[in-house]
């Protein structure tokens, strides 16, 4: 059976569906998805689609006709069953459907806000594309949003929100903002734009109730025991990867999907990539999961060579970005475990890299609005080369010569 069956159109789902045509995959190709949109892209969701007239076209990837001529056959349902013995899918509509390989590209889901009231209508999340138009829709009426969690996420929200004139509050439980993310150095940056910009930022409490009246949010209770106002409630806590269907088929799950190198499962006739996979790095030497848009098209590469007779390890190079306001925050490695970080460039002059090291070596640059450090990380991280601290801080030392 030729049959590649691959659950989930994301960015994982549906790069796995190109790349397979593009490496001349002659067999059938079938990507589902329980979202009743043409696969489409999330990073607008949280800044520019917020921006826009709304209009979804300009999320998809690829228009329908695409598929269509690539022979990518598209089912819009949930997988709901794995029958690993039989080979064979169960969707909701009650469809089995055989696969000679199965790609589970699920993702994530919204970590929901467990206090009281958290279900009212204006609370509202930004994963899907029904959700950002939901939230896109509701802020011209609002005047006043709490945002909890100070996440890349919630942070692009809040500063869009403050750009349409609303007042903005966000509450975050840490001392400071993106903090599993990235460096105080990068936090404190963005927290000073962001204050400077309006927004008030609420360390070290979290949210305990949403206060309502009618049905309408009031306010959002803090563990400090203040209520903020508000008319709109935005969450951004995280999500929690979508392992269930993997799980209830017997497959090894954690924070993810159990996969190898190679980013296959337990059974070699199913793979799992994206933010639902919690695979071996080859580079790093431990397992991981990420959630990033790099990571969900690297791996689908990975996989789709791996069909098409090209198996290799899993070798892909993170890397990140996040638009907040009028600044591009670029991350090139992981640069959570250092011990030393220096700067180039100018905090003052809003273009500046943080380089971090740990042990000496270069393992990560966090860049805002300095492409050319990012692209100069994208380069020679991989390759496991380093600079100097010296070296990176010294403005004058030619970067582009080092990457030759
Ligand atoms: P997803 O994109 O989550 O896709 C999984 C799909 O599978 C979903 O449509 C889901 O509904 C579907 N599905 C799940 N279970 C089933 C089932 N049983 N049957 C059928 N379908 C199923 N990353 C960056 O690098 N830079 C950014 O600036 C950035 N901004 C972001 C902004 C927002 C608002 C969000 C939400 C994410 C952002 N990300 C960003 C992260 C990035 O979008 C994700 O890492 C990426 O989408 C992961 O792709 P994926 O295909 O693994 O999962």
């Amino acid at each position: 059976n030729d049959t590649v069956l691959i659950v989930g159109a994301g960015h994982a789902g549906f790069q796995v569906a190109v790349s397979l045509r593009q490496a001349k995959y002659t067999g059938r190709i079938v990507l589902i998805n329980d979202e009743k949109h043409l696969p489409y892209q999330r990073p607008p969701l949280s800044k520019a689609y917020l921006k826009s007239g709304g209009d979804p076209a300009s999320l998809m990837f690829r228009p329908e006709k695409f598929f269509h001529d690539q022979t990518i056959e598209l089912i819009s349902d949930r997988a709901v069953a794995i029958d690993r013995a039989a080979k064979t899918l169960l969707l909701g509509s009650g469809e089995k459907m055989e696969y000679g390989h199965l790609v589970l590209a699920t993702g994530a889901r919204n970590r929901q806000l467990d206090v009281p009231n958290a279900t009212l209508g204006d609370v509202l999340y930004l994963r899907t594309l029904d959700e950002s138009e939901q939230v896109r829709q509701r802020m011209p009426e609002k005047k006043q949003v709490v945002v909890i969690g100070a996440g890349f996420i919630g942070l692009e929200f809040a500063a869009t929100a403050r750009g349409k004139g609303l007042e903005v509050d966000v509450v975050e439980l840490a001392p400071r903002v993106m903090a599993r993310a990235v460096t105080p150095e990068i936090s404190n940056y963005f927290h000073d734009r962001h204050t400077a910009a309006g927004i008030r930022i609420h360390y070290g409490v979290r949210a305990t109730e949403i206060a309502g009246e009618d049905g309408r949010v009031t306010g959002v209770s803090l563990s400090d025991g203040r209520t903020l106002p508000a008319d709109l409630v935005v969450v951004g806590v995280g999500v929690i990867p979508n392992v269930e269907l993997a799980a209830a088929a017997g497959l090894p799950t954690a924070s993810g999907v159990i996969v190898d190198e190679n980013l296959l499962t337990e059974d070699p006739n199913i793979s799992a990539i994206g933010d639902c996979s919690l695979f071996n790095s080859v580079r790093f030497g431990e397992v991981m999961r990420l959630e990033s848009v790099q990571n969900a098209t690297d791996q689908a590469r990975c996989v789709a060579a791996r069909l098409t007779g090209d198996t290799k390890a899993y070798d892909g190079y993170p890397w990140f970005w996040s638009d907040q306001g009028d600044d591009k925050l670029q991350i090139a490695g992981l640069t959570a475990g250092f011990d030393q970080v220096v700067i180039r460039g100018s905090v003052a002059e809003r273009s500046f890299s943080a380089f971090c090291y740990k042990d000496g070596q270069l393992i990560g640059i966090e860049s805002v609005n300095r492409a050319a450090d990012h692209v100069f990380g994208r380069k020679i991280l991989p390759l496991g080369k380093s600079i100097t601290p010296e070296q990176a801080m010294d403005v004058s030392f030619d970067l582009k010569k080092a990457m030759a």
